[in-house]
């Protein structure tokens, strides 16, 4: 396995003293993780190294045609004062299922954790202290051809960049509003939908923008071919407690495979709840509703960990859900979840990495 250079820094940043004010993914730290790729040499010269500006050519073909990918996890602090990771080899495997899909070259799974855990050890007191505060870890990658040309590039860059977040959540879970989209879509079969690719948030702006001014909080994608079942929402996977039992849309190419999804579904039948994972038409949600039998709604993902919906739109039809606040399993599904996150449960899966 390739070795990790070291290259110190000369200057230093003043870190936040107020995890409130951290908000999210606007700090940086001072060192970055970063590897090159170039055909012929492969993935190569793995290092940490000052965080900085990259210099780019105008014709960068990431700039182009968005060949990029990226990942987002967070380290947590313990209250032992020690620190975490929730999962990383699933983020990095990812990664490159996603870096096939886009014609970007695999990178070597251990080399990019055995980076990370570098990293995060090296700016370990960036990890803010305080449940609901994370250090949040953005691995990407992008292509550098200098070249105009439409095809896949022959150079690339893989960087780690770390950011100390405050909590998602400054007054509690608070239930979110959430408009069923039926013009837009956001992947379709056989196309990008399953990858972190970057360019599948481009696509998803504008309806997000639409949403925002009619008050909504999130949109929640329909399939692209019929429109009829239920995909995601924003950044997060999308679950129901339908007449008790846990249901969300099965993986199925266009939808985003996220660790929190699969991580609440391992939880869930661990905590006795019986869950589902197959086809859910938008029309079976809301007549669920109707007969009063969508007891919670709730999504998924690394950046909110569990997010209530309070209330579900489609088509000039509103439901309210739990009443507008958060339901009893999915505060159960949550409690659980943050708690083996933070170190406050055991780690009966062996989904923790320890950093100290
Ligand atoms: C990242 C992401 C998710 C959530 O994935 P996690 O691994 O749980 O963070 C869900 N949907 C989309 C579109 C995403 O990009």
């Amino acid at each position: 396995m390739q070795d990790i250079r070291f290259v110190p820094a000369t200057s230093f940043k003043k870190k936040p003293e107020d995890p409130a004010k951290m908000g999210f993914g606007k700090l940086f730290t001072d060192y970055m993780f970063v590897m090159d790729y170039e055909t012929g040499k492969g993935w190569h010269d793995a290092r940490i190294e000052p965080y900085q500006n990259f210099q780019m050519d105008p014709a960068t073909a990431v700039l182009h045609y968005g060949q990029a990918i990226f990942e987002g996890l967070k380290a947590y602090r313990r209250d032992d004062g020690g620190i975490q990771l929730f999962r990383p080899q699933a983020n990095f495997a990812r990664m490159n299922r996603s870096a096939e899909r886009m014609a970007i070259p695999k990178f070597d799974e251990e080399v990019a954790l055995k980076g990370l855990l570098k990293l995060v050890e090296i700016e370990k007191d960036w990890v803010p202290a305080g449940k609901g505060t994370s250090l949040y870890i953005r691995p990407t990658i992008i292509a550098t051809d200098p070249f105009l040309g439409v095809h896949a590039s022959h150079t690339y860059r893989f960087f780690i960049i770390v950011s100390p977040s405050g909590a998602y959540y400054t007054s509690g879970l608070a239930p979110v509003n959430i408009y069923v989209e039926d013009n837009y879509v956001r992947a379709v079969r056989g196309g990008v939908g399953f990858a972190k690719a970057a360019g599948n948030y481009a696509a998803s702006l504008r309806a997000a923008e639409i949403a925002a001014e009619k008050g909504y909080t999130q949109v929640l994608w329909l399939d692209g071919v019929e429109q009829k079942y239920v995909e995601e929402v924003g950044a997060m996977n999308m679950m129901f407690v339908i007449d008790g039992k846990v249901v969300t849309p099965m993986l199925n190419g266009s939808i985003l495979p996220g660790i929190t999804r699969d991580s609440i579904l391992t939880l869930s039948r661990h905590l006795g709840y019986e869950a589902e994972e197959r086809r859910l038409s938008i029309e079976e949600v809301f007549a669920a509703a109707r007969a009063g039998k969508l007891d919670e709604a709730f999504g998924t993902g690394t950046a909110a960990v569990v997010s209530p919906v309070g209330k579900l739109c489609w088509k000039g039809e509103c439901v309210g859900i739990s009443g507008g606040k958060i339901g009893p399993i999915t505060r159960k599904l949550y409690d659980t979840l943050t708690g083996m996150q933070y170190g406050d449960l055991p780690d009966e899966f062996g989904w923790i990495v320890r950093i100290d």
